[in-house]
Parts: C-alpha cells; sequence; structure tokens
C-alpha cells in the first residue's frame, strides 16, 4: 500500500529531524534528550498542519477564482436563445468552429443553432442586431423553401 509506505517515511523523517535537533539541543545546551525529541516532533506536527491548512485554503481560494474566469470566459461566448420546441430560454456557449447544436434544458428537446453575421459600414449605424442566433432548423428550412420556390 502505498500511502503506509508514504507516512512511515514521513514518520521516520519528523523523527529523524526530531533526533537531529534534539541531540543539538543535547549537546549544545545540555536540555534533556528524550523531552527534546518529543517536543521537536509535537513542533514539526504542529508546523505541518499549519502549513496543509494553509495549502488547502489556498487551493481552495484558486479554484474559486479559476471558476470565476471560466464563468466569465463562457458568458462572453455564449448567448440566450429559444427553444424551437418549447420557446424556453436557454443559455448557450457559440462557438464558430463546430456546430452549437444544444439541448433544451426545460424539454431535452435538441435544437441546431445556425448564426448569422450581418456586416455592415460602422458610420450608417445598424437596426439589426449584429450577431443573431435566433434561427432553428425549422425556420431555416422553411425560409430556404419559400427563396427557392420564389426564384
Ligand atoms: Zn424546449
Amino acid at each position: 500500500m502505498p500511502e503506509i509506505k508514504q507516512i512511515s517515511i514521513s514518520l521516520i523523517k519528523t523523527l529523524l529531524v526530531s533526533v537531529v535537533f534534539a541531540s543539538a539541543g543535547h549537546f549544545l545546551l545540555q536540555y534533556p534528550l528524550q523531552e527534546g525529541i518529543i517536543v521537536m516532533t509535537l513542533i514539526q506536527i504542529i508546523i505541518f498542519y499549519v502549513w496543509n491548512t494553509y495549502m488547502e485554503y489556498r487551493m481552495r481560494v484558486n479554484e474559486s477564482i479559476q471558476e470565476t474566469r471560466r464563468v466569465i470566459e463562457y458568458s462572453k461566448q455564449g448567448v440566450e436563445v429559444q427553444c424551437a420546441h418549447c420557446k424556453a430560454l436557454n443559455f448557450i456557449p457559440v462557438r464558430l468552429d463546430e456546430e452549437n447544436n444544444f439541448t433544451c434544458d426545460t424539454c431535452n428537446k435538441p435544437n441546431a443553432v445556425y448564426i448569422d453575421i450581418t456586416i455592415a459600414q460602422s458610420a450608417t449605424g445598424i437596426n439589426k442586431e449584429s450577431l443573431s442566433v435566433g434561427s432553428y432548423v425549422k425556420d431555416k428550412e422553411a425560409a430556404i423553401k419559400e427563396i427557392s420556390d420564389k426564384e
């Protein structure tokens, strides 16, 4: 079992450090050896505990910072759209390098998303939203059919 091996190794290291410091205290300051070993071991346990608590705290802070960043990035690249089946609003990430299909949170039915980008001269101003993600499979098919019927 690797855990037991690891724990044993760190216990031996802790004891070794205790023995070294207690011996130094014993020879230099005539401090009792056994007491020195016990005190040094306790001090190390306290230091490890404080250090581990601090590292855990730092890890948690880091995680929440990254989570916040992820949410910010996600909201930059997403848009709220209506489900083609039940008209419920869904917030979906939008990507240009792959299909943006999504399953409705409310009715669990699949939706396909078509992105329509409109270019205009920036000086003239535009009435239309520059990026609209509101067309769905049925609408798109119907529109294509309508256009081709007229031609
Ligand atoms: Zn739906």
